[in-house]
Formats: C-alpha cells, sequence, structure tokens
C-alpha cells in the first residue's frame, strides 16, 4: 500500500464545553435526549427543526415545550458558521466569509442559476496539498472541518438566501480544502445534506472535488451512497503534473487513470475532469490529445477552468481563442466537454481564489 504525507489526518478543532447540537444526526439528538433524561421524541422534533426549518436558535424551537428550551439553552450550544462577510458579484453569485467557534474564518459561494442553485463548501481551514497554482494551498493546511461546519455552510447559505425547504440545490467540495484529506467528516455531513427527512439533498447532486488522493478515491468508491467525483487533473504528464501538484509524486497519472477505472459508477454517472488552463503551460493542442486520450479511459466529461489570476501566482489564463479551439478540439473527438467561467471572479469568489488567514477579532 503507498503512504503519503496526507496519510496524517489533518488537525482537528478544539472541543467546545458544551455539545453543539448543530450537525447531530438523528440518532445522535436521541443519545442526547436519553442522556439528558427526556423523550428520545424530542429528538425527532429538533431534527425537524434543525434541518427542515433551518431554525438557527432554541427560542425559534416552540414545538418544545418552554421548560426544555431553557435546558437546552443552559446545557447545549445550537451553533451554525455565522456570517460575516459577503461580497456579491456581478455575475449574480456571492462569496460568503463564515467565522467559526475558534475564530476561524472560511469561505462559500452561493451561485443562483435558471434551473438550481449551487453551493461550493470549504472542507479543511486551508489545503495540506500544496498546489502551486492555487491561493489555498498557498496557505498551508490549518484544521479540518467538522460535519456541522460543512453542513451549516449550507444552513446558513441558504437561510442568508431566503430558499424555500426544497429548493433545488447542488453542492460541490470545490472551495478551500482537499475533501478527500478530511473524508470521515465530509461523509458525515454528506448524511447530513442527503438525509431525506432533513436537507434532503439528492446524493447525485452532490459533488467532491479531488487533486488525486488515490487512497480517498478507493475509499470513497466503497460506500454506497456517496457523493459524484471529479478528479483535478490539470496536466497531461506526470512530470509537469509532478510540478504543480505534489500528490502527483506519490500517486502518478498511471496510479490515477488506474483508480478512476476501477472507481464504481453508475448507469448515468461520469466522473468529471477538471482542468485549469495555464496560459503556455497546459493549453497547448499536444495536452489537449493527451487529456482526449486520459479521458477516455472511463465515463467522463470535460470542465475546461480558465485560470482565475491571484496575486503573485506567476500564471496567466489562456486567451479566448485558445479556449475555443481547444473546446472544439475535444468535442471533435466525441468528448463531453464545457468551460466552466467560474463565477464571482470580481469579488476573488472563483475556484483557487479562496484564501482566510487573517482572523477578526
Ligand atoms: N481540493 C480540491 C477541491 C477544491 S479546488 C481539488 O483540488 O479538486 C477546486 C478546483 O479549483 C480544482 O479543480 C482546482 O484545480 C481548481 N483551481 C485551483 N486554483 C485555481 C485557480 N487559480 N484558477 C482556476 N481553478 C483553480
Ligand atoms: Fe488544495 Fe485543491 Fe487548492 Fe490543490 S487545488 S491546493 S488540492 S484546494
Amino acid at each position: 500500500m503507498t503512504t503519503s504525507p496526507w496519510d496524517q489526518p489533518a488537525p482537528e478543532p478544539a472541543q467546545a464545553a458544551r455539545p453543539n447540537v448543530a450537525g447531530l444526526d438523528l440518532a445522535a439528538l436521541r443519545r442526547l435526549m436519553v442522556d439528558m433524561g427526556e423523550s428520545p421524541f424530542r429528538a425527532t422534533q429538533i431534527h425537524q427543526g434543525l434541518y427542515q426549518q433551518r431554525w438557527t436558535a432554541w427560542a425559534q424551537f416552540t414545538s418544545l415545550s418552554k421548560a426544555l428550551r431553557t435546558r437546552l439553552e443552559r446545557e447545549t450550544e445550537l451553533r451554525w458558521p455565522e456570517v460575516v462577510e459577503s461580497a456579491a458579484s456581478e455575475d449574480g453569485s456571492t462569496k460568503h466569509a463564515f467565522r467559526l467557534q475558534d475564530g476561524t474564518l472560511i469561505e462559500g459561494v452561493h451561485m443562483p442559476y435558471p434551473n438550481r442553485t449551487t453551493l461550493c463548501l470549504s472542507s479543511q481551514v486551508g489545503c495540506a496539498m500544496g498546489c502551486t497554482f492555487c491561493a489555498t494551498g498557498l496557505m498551508g493546511i490549518k484544521r479540518n472541518l467538522t460535519a456541522a461546519e460543512i453542513a451549516g455552510q449550507v444552513v446558513t447559505m441558504l437561510n442568508a438566501h431566503g430558499h424555500a425547504t426544497l429548493d433545488p440545490v447542488n453542492i460541490v467540495f470545490m472551495g478551500m480544502g482537499e475533501p478527500l484529506h478530511n473524508l470521515d467528516h465530509v461523509m458525515h455531513a454528506f448524511g447530513l445534506m442527503t438525509d431525506p427527512k432533513g436537507l434532503a439533498i439528492a446524493p447525485r447532486r452532490i459533488t467532491l472535488s479531488t487533486s488525486g488522493l488515490v487512497s480517498g478515491i478507493q475509499r470513497l468508491g466503497s460506500f454506497a451512497r456517496r457523493p459524484r467525483l471529479a478528479l483535478s487533473l490539470n496536466a497531461t504528464t506526470d512530470a509537469y503534473r509532478s510540478s504543480i501538484m505534489p500528490v502527483n509524486k506519490v500517486w502518478n497519472l498511471d496510479a490515477l487513470a488506474a483508480a478512476l477505472k476501477a472507481f464504481p459508477v453508475e448507469k448515468d454517472e461520469r466522473i468529471t475532469l477538471e482542468y485549469v488552463l495555464l496560459k503556455g503551460v497546459t493549453d497547448s493542442l499536444d495536452d489537449a490529445r493527451r487529456l482526449a486520450a486520459f479521458a477516455r479511459g472511463f465515463p467522463s466529461k470535460i470542465n475546461l477552468i480558465p485560470f482565475n489570476p491571484h496575486e503573485g501566482s506567476g500564471y496567466e489564463p489562456p486567451t479566448e481563442s485558445r479556449i475555443t479551439e481547444l473546446c472544439g478540439f475535444l468535442a471533435g473527438r466525441g468528448l463531453t466537454v464545457s468551460v466552466r467561467r467560474s463565477r464571482g471572479q470580481d469579488v476573488a469568489g472563483a475556484c483557487g481564489q479562496l484564501v482566510r488567514e487573517r482572523r477578526l477579532p
């Protein structure tokens, strides 16, 4: 078995003094009620309030007795990530900064489309993967996010934008962090998001994007219910991929291709290949030819992402004519290809631009 620096788990947040009820599933809520000497039925009411009504304060839980609300107020916390800053982009998307229990800041993006809303979530504070083109990669890893902090980005953004309970929502793990380096919490959050009696988001509407942690891809494939998979390929030769994505030194393109071929896709499922176009570096026709060969190995669709510039990165986005040319080339070879025009560029909310280091008081 291959071992890697990323087999080492990322740091966890310090435990709060009182249990946080936000982020508990029904079974955990039942245990809490039993521990408090209350009827387990109360757990169902709390669960509904948390995930269907998306209530954020005990005073809103009018289905519970006043006495129980007072006890919960005293003995527990009800803490979702708190929005401390929101930046609306001209294209309709909004980048939110959330403050967590320990003062750490993370970011999520709300992107409305005509027939759905897509929420881009962070899975860690920072990232340990060190990709050279990514602003988050440059800040290093601070810690994992908990399930409450991950699912809480959804609850908080849906509330902030006044969504109705069953509005169609897509989730993408394409914010800060490498979700396969925090798979336990991510899968717990996936359970909260897809619970039909809770947030009720269909599993096929949730996509996890990874830089290529093969051990994590294999583990993800072993879950009966799981998010869909996207791989950030970003380069087509081992020499170059290793130079911009250190993970490639542990699992190279052959190892990745083998893991994706073995991944148990469903009938209508395709693995998304994300490919960041860096001008003069990854946007040649030879790259497109190798990308096409890689993509044919399993059911796939290709997302070309023009590089989003950020300070000091040293890379540039490709020209429009080159994007059109590459797109045409890949489509002409029978591949499904789209160009992801990252949203929110004017507010630095696009892929790879999410970075937070400072702490608010
Ligand atoms: N860590 C995961 C998910 C978060 S990054 C991963 O790497 O897949 C989400 C996507 O943004 C990835 O496809 C990544 O390659 C891309 N990305 C990172 N920095 C970028 C930048 N500056 N411009 C465009 N895309 C970028
Ligand atoms: Fe981490 Fe993804 Fe950025 Fe790489 S691209 S540093 S894996 S967030």
